[in-house]
């Protein structure tokens, strides 16, 4: 293999942005990876950057899935109860014209729990579109 901009001089790797043969003289570097020197090295670093974080987005599906749609819908509804049930308390309080201030508190935590619960189902939705066959078990 000879580089692409000198077709007399054997290449020493491929560009990563662009895939183009480079020899030692066109080779340039972006935290230990290749890509054309002056040309692609801003191409290969918003790639490495957009790499890591679709990776990172990547492994936490992957945990979730791991942890099972249904294990989860099932953590999601005993959250959804006790949400319900931290808000019901709270506004009773309210209603009682509780002063100690834990009826803030008990709001706060359904409020939490509420929120926590509609991210989960949004979730297991995308989960479930993704990949159906493990969803289902
Ligand atoms: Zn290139
Ligand atoms: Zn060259």
């Amino acid at each position: 293999m000879k580089c692409f901009n000198h077709p007399q001089i054997d290449a020493i790797g491929f560009c990563r942005a662009c895939g183009r043969a480079l020899c030692r003289e066109c080779v340039g570097e972006v935290s230990g990876i290749l890509c054309c020197k002056g040309r692609c090295e801003s191409n290969t670093k918003t790639g490495i950057e957009s790499e890591a974080l679709l990776r990172e987005a990547r492994a936490q599906f992957q945990a979730l899935k791991k942890v099972g749609v249904s294990t989860m819908m099932r953590t999601t509804w005993l959250m959804a109860v006790a949400a319900i049930l931290f808000l019901g308390a709270g506004i009773f309080g309210k209603i009682q014209k509780d002063t100690g201030g834990s009826s803030n508190l008990m709001l706060l935590i359904g409020i939490v729990a509420g929120l926590r619960v509609v991210f989960m189902i949004v979730a297991s939705r995308q989960i479930r579109k993704v990949a159906p066959n493990t969803a289902s078990k």
